[in-house]
């Protein structure tokens, strides 16, 4: 199965995708996660990347392009995958058709997550809060501060919310209630996914 989860910071695309790939046996490919590690490890990549993520901005469309090309012609990518966070704009859904075509392969569903823009600001500032007193931890999460936060939200609106409409024109989106339980949003997903 190909599954793209799509949805607003917040959303609970992490956790979902974390399930679905346990429960189908496919690799997870996140790019936030990615990124973040990147970042960490102050890799090439990692450096390119960091001044993006730390203010909330996407990061250049071609970088994760070409990071896509490569990670989904790995051997573990070939049965099946789940891309979390991916594509986030419509050049970057564009060029996974492309790719996918010239893979052979098809894209399954593009799942989306719906929550209230409300919700997504108390979940993103609400994770930061958690994070307690570790300063490192609260460095690699800066992008979940307040004003960081709306920026991620608005660009989710103005890039991201184009991608739905695409895919529901091709007859590939699933939108699911994310405003519920993590178990609930799960058995939702498995219900339309017809699982
Ligand atoms: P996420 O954890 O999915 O919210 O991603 C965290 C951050 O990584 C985003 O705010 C962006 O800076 C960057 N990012 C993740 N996925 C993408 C993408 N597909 N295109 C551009 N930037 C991305």
């Amino acid at each position: 199965m190909r599954l793209v989860i799509l949805g607003g910071p917040g959303a609970g695309k992490g956790t979902q995708a974390k399930k679905l790939c346990q429960q189908q046996s496919i690799p997870l490919v996140s790019t936030g996660d990615i990124l973040r590690e990147a970042i960490a490890s102050q890799s090439d990549l990692g450096r390119q990347v960091q001044p993006y993520v730390a203010q909330g901005e996407l990061v250049p469309d071609t970088l994760l392009i070409e990071f896509m090309a490569q990670r989904l012609v790995q051997s573990d990518a070939a049965k099946g995958w789940l891309l979390e966070g991916y594509p986030r704009t419509a050049f970057q859904a564009e060029e996974l058709d492309f790719l996918l075509e010239k893979l052979q392969q098809k894209l399954d569903w593009a799942i989306y997550l719906e929550v209230p823009e409300s919700v997504m600001s108390d979940r993103c500032i609400g994770k930061l809060n958690n994070l307690g007193s570790n300063t490192s931890q609260k460095n690699l999460r800066s992008d979940n501060h307040p004003d960081i936060v709306q920026r991620r939200i608005d660009l989710f609106h103005e890039c991201t919310i184009p991608i739905l409409e695409y895919y529901g024109y091709c007859h590939r989106l699933l939108t699911i209630n994310g405003n519920q339980s993590p178990e609930e949003v799960h058995q939702e997903i498995l219900e339309k996914l017809k699982l």
